[in-house]
């Protein structure tokens, strides 16, 4: 519903006028209207392109993980900027978040990322998995016993299996990530497909696969934006 209206607001003053009534029912319920980043300082959508610089992720030959993240990444920024969501990114070049090389860089780049997610409303992690997968595809990890994430991340993962196989079918609760352990928002980690697995690698290197995927996650968070959560 709010993406409509959103949409209406381009048409003048009837419709801005739509979104400050619905802005003020907002506030006087004393809910946060994620989509309205017309009037808050906070995007909506926090974008975290997983590894980049010294960490290039998981690899195929000369396919680097950090690469296809980013790709995504940017790709469904674009997707939802056009669509009047205030989106920001982790990172938006293939640049490492842990400063220097030396010890403890990886937890530095970590925290970094959650540092940056926290001040999202929601945040969506791009990966690509490695290993044994006998059919490849894509899951959808959310932090345990957090529903608001839960509910995110089932809406992205139904949109995804318009585009992807599912490595599983649900979404998978996990108490040991720390970008999802340390969110203090809804955050989600998806892992898009296996690098690991010739079918998957053929999709992982078509820029519109990659397409059709940041359309799909872009298009399971407009849907959690609006329901309200
Ligand atoms: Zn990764």
């Amino acid at each position: 519903m709010y993406i409509v209206l959103l949409r209406k607001k381009r048409l003048g003053i009837a419709g801005m006028l739509i979104v400050i009534t619905l802005l003020m029912v907002g506030l006087v319920k004393n809910e946060v209207v994620p989509a309205f980043n017309l009037f808050v300082d906070r995007p909506a959508v926090v974008l975290d392109a997983g590894h980049g610089g010294v960490d290039k992720g998981t690899s195929h030959g000369d396919l680097l993980e950090k690469e296809i993240n980013l790709d995504i990444v940017l790709k469904t920024a674009k997707f939802l900027l056009d669509r009047g969501i205030a989106v920001d990114l982790t990172r938006d070049t293939d640049e490492d978040l842990g400063g220097k090389l030396k010890k403890g860089r990886h937890r530095k780049d970590l925290e970094f990322r959650v540092t940056k997610m926290n001040r999202g409303m929601v945040a969506v992690s791009i990966h690509v998995n490695s290993g044994a997968s006998k059919k490849g595809g894509a899951l959808v990890l959310y932090p345990r016993e957090n529903e608001e994430a839960k509910n995110l991340a089932e809406l992205v993962l139904k949109e995804i299996s318009q585009v992807q196989v599912l490595d599983h079918e649900f979404a998978i609760p996990k108490s040991n990530l720390y970008v999802l352990k340390k969110s203090q928002v809804p955050t989600i980690l998806i892992e898009v497909g296996f690098i690991s697995h010739p079918e998957d690698r053929v999709k992982l290197t078509n820029p519109d696969w990659r397409q059709q995927m940041a359309e799909a996650i872009g298009t399971g968070v407009l849907k959690y934006l609006a329901l309200g959560n």
